[in-house]
């Protein structure tokens, strides 16, 4: 099992090496904000175009959607949102500081016995028990707990107010559910068949943390898989089985660092009929990375109930009606590209001198070549081979400052996957070759360059 290192070691590199950057740092920055940088944002394109490709490309019956961001307010009246996505929330009159009550207590208590079905005086009773102060100023003299709503809220036209209040939403899941109808028309899909989305979702949470574990916009990758009763069980293991294997086999996460943590019915969220979460080892601890739930018919039918449309399934075979059941893999992007990078940050003592190297699959990976002409003498022909890789469609880098070793160690901090050396026998007419070196074992390869140019564009195998 690899080593264990620290969120500060981790970001700090992560920073320093152009994945991220603290949003508005000019400014003085935003509380726990964050840029994805340059690699950042290639990383982070990889996994989302690989689970287009798993989840909707490679099956045939999901479709896609790409839903609004602000939606009729209605809309989170009839899913839940704005009663019931709130936490609770506390202040300490000393020092003002505002808290989350059931993290507050939870992380005291170093166990996670508050869940959403405690009610306000359980928790005050567990703080008053347990003489909880406030971590920051260590008095005990708290407000009332109030609720808080997670739901950004802004407004549309000129004029503030209740009439024109929008909120952005906090999950990208209710834009399909309202499109259910419109979507099983036009496309003609029957009974079983799922619509996926990718999209920014919003939430305010009042403690973000842990670098990009917890920002207040992040990305959701969801899918909603429309079942029936008979069905829904079965399909709810097999959508799991497919998230596992997305996070180990598709983006090469190791498989000791993820764990199933399936919820009571005490625990579950108020519109689930069973969740699984799949939880990653963190630096801060084992935690949520994404879940799976079954929906059952909550939403359709509280769509319907309150936009008064007819939002059933009509089974032509059985002529009957019904709400379809739904499975939903929900995956934070965000999380996702943490857990990753985590996976694959990893210090490497070699002789008398050491390395950072990130060993992230080569599907996800930055970049996947990198060209390094051996001197500048080199640097014309070195570019040619570089562009060339680049219009094959490869994200390939180009480095010529350095020594070589210098420049092996920086691509290796970057992960990219391979380092392509162009030397002087790169320019030989009767030899014609480059140097492959892998970044995982550091083991170099001679090949002649059309060869691997003609792999490249053939054979596809160094993709
Ligand atoms: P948590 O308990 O960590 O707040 P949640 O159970 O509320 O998460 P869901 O509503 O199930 O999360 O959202 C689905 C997925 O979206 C999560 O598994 C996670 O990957 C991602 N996600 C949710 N909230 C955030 C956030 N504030 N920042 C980054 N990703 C998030």
């Amino acid at each position: 099992m690899k080593k264990k290192y620290s969120q500060d070691e981790i970001v700090n590199h992560l920073k320093a090496t152009g994945y991220f950057f603290q949003n508005s740092e000019i400014y003085g920055g935003l509380s726990n904000s964050w840029d994805f940088g340059p690699l950042g944002s290639l990383i982070k394109k990889n996994i989302r175009d690989l689970w287009w490709e798993y989840f909707v490309t490679k099956r045939t019956n999901i479709v896609p959607l790409d839903s609004s961001i602000i939606c009729n307010p209605s809309v989170w009246k009839a899913s839940g949102h704005l009663d019931n996505f709130s936490d609770p929330l506390i202040d300490c009159k000393k020092c003002k500081n505002r808290f989350r009550v059931d993290k507050l207590i939870n992380d005291f208590l170093n166990d996670s016995i508050v869940n959403e079905n405690n009610t306000f005086d359980d928790m005050k009773k567990i703080i008053a028990e347990n003489k909880i102060n406030c971590p920051n100023c260590n008095n005990n003299d708290w407000t009332e707990i109030r609720n808080f709503n997670l739901m950004f809220e802004t407004y549309i036209g000129t004029t503030e107010g209740k009439k024109s209040t929008v909120y952005l939403r906090p999950e990208t899941a209710q834009g399909i559910f309202v499109n259910f109808k419109n979507i099983q028309r036009t496309m003609r899909k029957k009974i079983p068949f799922g619509v996926a989305q990718i999209g920014k979702s919003f939430r305010n949470e009042i403690t973000p943390s842990n670098f990009i574990y917890r920002s207040r916009e992040f990305e959701q990758m969801e899918l909603e898989y429309f079942t029936n009763l008979e069905n829904e069980d079965k399909d709810f293991d097999s959508l799991l089985q497919d998230m596992e294997n997305f996070i180990i086999k598709e983006l090469g996460i190791s498989k000791d660092k993820i764990k199933q943590n399936e919820y009571s019915k005490d625990e579950i969220a108020h519109y689930s009929k069973k969740t699984v979460d799949l939880f990653f080892d963190f630096p801060h601890g084992w935690s949520e990375l994404c879940g799976i739930s079954n929906r059952g018919n909550f939403d359709l039918k509280n769509h319907s109930e309150h936009s008064k449309k007819d939002l059933e399934y009509f089974d032509e075979l059985n002529n009957k009606k019904y709400f379809p059941s739904v499975i939903e893999p929900s995956m934070g992007l965000d999380r996702l590209v943490y857990a990753a990078l985590i996976d694959a940050y990893e210090v490497q003592e070699i002789e008398d001198d050491s390395r950072i190297f990130l060993s992230l699959d080569k599907k996800i990976a930055p970049y996947r070549f990198c060209v390094l002409p051996l001197t500048n003498k080199l640097k014309n022909e070195a570019k040619e081979l570089y562009e060339k890789i680049v219009s094959y469609g490869y994200s390939c880098s180009y480095d010529e400052a350095g020594s070589i070793g210098k420049r092996y160690r920086r691509q290796d901090a970057i992960g990219t996957y391979e380092c392509i050396t162009f030397d002087f026998d790169s320019i030989e007419n009767d030899k014609k070759t480059i140097t492959i070196r892998n970044r995982d074992t550091m083991n170099q390869e001679t090949i002649k360059i059309d060869k691997f140019l003609e792999e490249l564009r053939i054979k596809d195998v160094h993709r």
